[in-house]
């Protein structure tokens, strides 16, 4: 079994993933948070790495699922992972404020929390 940051690496250079890359970059040229830059990254909503020590192919299935990327701008990509990492509680308080709030960004991070927290069930 490859350890989870060689198979990260190994997720990356493949063929798979430079071709998904590119076409979500002319499919989706500016950032999908904002809606204002242009894209410099593209980011898995729910994040594959999670799943390479436990099951291979079920990162597989994630890094290389087109409906599981978005194209993000630099410091959305930043803001995102800050958001990503936080605990649930904080995730339910932050929910709540943004509800109140209408902004492309907050809209974006709403979407993201509720699927990342459908598929934590560990
Ligand atoms: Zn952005
Ligand atoms: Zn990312």
């Amino acid at each position: 079994m490859l350890r989870a940051k060689e198979a990260h690496q190994k997720i990356y250079q493949d063929r798979r993933w430079k071709d998904l890359r590119a076409l979500k970059y002319s499919d989706n040229p500016v950032c999908e948070c904002c809606k204002r830059k242009y894209t410099e990254h593209i980011h898995h909503i729910i994040p594959f790495a999670q799943f390479i020590d436990l099951d291979y192919d079920k990162a597989l299935e994630y890094a290389f699922d087109y409906d599981n990327l978005s194209s993000l701008c630099e410091a959305c990509h930043i803001e995102v992972h800050k958001f990503m990492n936080m605990e649930l509680e904080d995730f339910e308080l932050l929910l709540e404020v943004l509800e109140e709030v209408d902004s492309n960004f907050n809209e974006y991070l709403l979407e993201v929390y509720r699927k990342n927290l459908e598929i934590s069930v560990c």
